[in-house]
């Protein structure tokens, strides 16, 4: 077994036109980083694909050996995309993005990068209603039914999802989209990575000609002011304004903050933030920011978790801000509160994702250096999820949390949805080689 193992080995270095990492060799230890520090995986080899037919290769490889396999996009799940013992798919070469236009569309290698498919479509005045970081994969968090910054205007990127293209546990190349395989298609519209590498996407562009972003930054006290202040924005502004409430790890207390994005223009904007920049404030911005500030970097210890929430009355505020109050420090934790509704809620689409029916959903995420701060940080994240069940509806958005269990993976589905999604894993991945994810088990 061994010396076939060693043999195959030699055959993935020579065949692939991308890089093979095993155990020992030079850049191992460089691939197997992904974005959360309390992961250490080591995986037994790491595929590095420059093609579709590098995937391929890599697939049958680890088909021979029985090796299960893991894909790693941007590597900032949480839910494990390079794992101990399997074959990894890096997908980090295969980011080309390919924009038209015309039809207002835009076709993604799968390691694309949110920076990467924003620079290609922003020239045109056009974007995919994307969220994240600069740093996070597009197809982890598309497929995972992610939440953005523009869902409210646009609905979930997942609703503007045209095809997928994928390599199935088989190593079979097959298309997904309306008319082919279309049973598929609705599975991959949260069902995550179950079902194979996607090695490209094709997603629906919107017009966004101009986007604008306020920050306004709150001392604790003005907490409960600012956040109900936030919540009359959301509830009485048009669709086109979103945006997160949020409480920062600081020294000595946290800071409160609200965040709006909106698409259109600055002035308008400065309009609606009125009532909360009327508060008394510690800073504010308006203007066409980076969101991604707000995240922390890379290499840092994290964990997070999110509730979706039925309503936000005010005893819900009171607990969210109860839990802010605790935040972990020092750090860059935050608890975010994230308002759905508008497009999210209104699609007619009946995809695997019960969260969309949610007005509000609540982000505990930790995120900290020094491994003595393990406990009290996945503490916190726990409470703060606890704190807010009075009012959560069931329902969780899975690309929002790491590994809490089939339960949370029923939850983030739907119940009603499971059996079907079970049926195409079983058509697709009947061994579950793919069940580094938020895993659907074939029936
Ligand atoms: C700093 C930070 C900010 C974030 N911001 C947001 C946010 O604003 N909104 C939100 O909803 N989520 C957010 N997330 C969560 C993030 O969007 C999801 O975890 C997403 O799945 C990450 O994708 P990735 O490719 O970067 O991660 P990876 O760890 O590389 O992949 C995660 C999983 O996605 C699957 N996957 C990735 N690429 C492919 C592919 N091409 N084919 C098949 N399967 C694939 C795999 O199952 C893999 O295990 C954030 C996470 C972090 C760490």
């Amino acid at each position: 077994m061994a010396s076939k193992a060693h043999a195959a080995l030699a055959a993935l270095r020579a065949d692939l036109a991308g890089e093979v990492f095993a155990p020992g060799d030079p850049g191992y230890d460089g691939a197997r980083v992904v974005f959360n520090a309390m992961a250490d995986p080591h995986p037994a080899v790491i595929a590095r694909c420059a093609g579709v037919t590098d995937v391929v290769r890599a697939v049958r490889f680890a088909r021979d050996l029985d090796l299960h396999i893991a894909v790693r996009g941007g590597g900032q799940g949480l839910a494990g995309a390079v794992v101990d013992g399997a074959l990894v798919v890096d997908l980090r070469r295969m980011h080309e993005v390919t924009v038209d236009p015309a039809a207002e569309a835009v076709r993604i290698g799968g390691g694309t990068t949110m920076s990467l498919l924003d620079r290609a479509t922003r020239p045109h005045g056009l974007v995919a209603a994307v969220g994240g970081t600069p740093g996070t994969g597009v197809a982890g968090f598309v497929l995972g039914g992610a939440p953005g910054w523009l869902d409210r205007a646009f609905g979930p990127a997942v609703d503007g999802l045209i095809g997928v293209e994928l390599v199935t546990a088989d190593a079979e190349r097959v298309h997904a989209n309306a008319d082919e395989n279309p049973e598929l298609f609705w599975a991959l519209h949260g069902g995550g990575g179950n079902f194979g590498v996607a090695t490209a996407l094709t997603l629906e562009l919107h017009e966004l000609p101009r986007f604008a972003v306020a920050l306004v930054r709150y001392r604790p006290e003005c907490g409960p002011a600012a956040v109900r202040a936030f919540r009359e924005v959301i509830d009485t502004g048009p669709d086109e304004v979103g945006g997160a409430a949020l409480c920062l790890s600081g020294q000595p207390t946290p800071v409160c903050g609200a965040l709006l994005t909106y698409a259109g223009g600055e002035e308008e904007l400065r309009g609606l933030a009125e009532p909360l920049m009327r508060l008394p404030h510690e800073t504010q911005s308006c203007g066409t920011g980076a969101l991604g500030l707000l995240y922390p970097p890379g290499g840092m210890r994290a964990h997070c978790s999110a509730q979706c929430l039925a309503g936000l009355p005010d005893a819900a505020v009171d607990a969210f801000l109860a839990r802010a109050a605790q935040l972990p420090a020092p750090g860059s934790s935050r608890l975010m509160l994230l308002p759905l509704g508008g497009a999210v809620a209104s699609a007619a689409a009946d995809h695997p994702l019960p969260y969309r029916r949610a007005p509000w959903i609540v982000h505990p995420f930790a995120c900290w250096a020094d491994p003595s701060g393990d406990g009290q940080a996945l503490t916190w994240v726990r409470e703060a999820d606890a704190g807010m069940d009075p009012w959560s509806t069931g329902a969780v958005c899975l690309d929002l949390i790491g590994d809490e269990g089939p339960e949370r993976v029923r939850d983030g589905l739907g119940a009603g949805n499971l059996l079907r999604l079970e049926k195409v894993k079983r058509r697709w991945d009947p061994d579950n080689v793919f069940r580094f994810n938020h895993n659907i088990e074939p029936v």
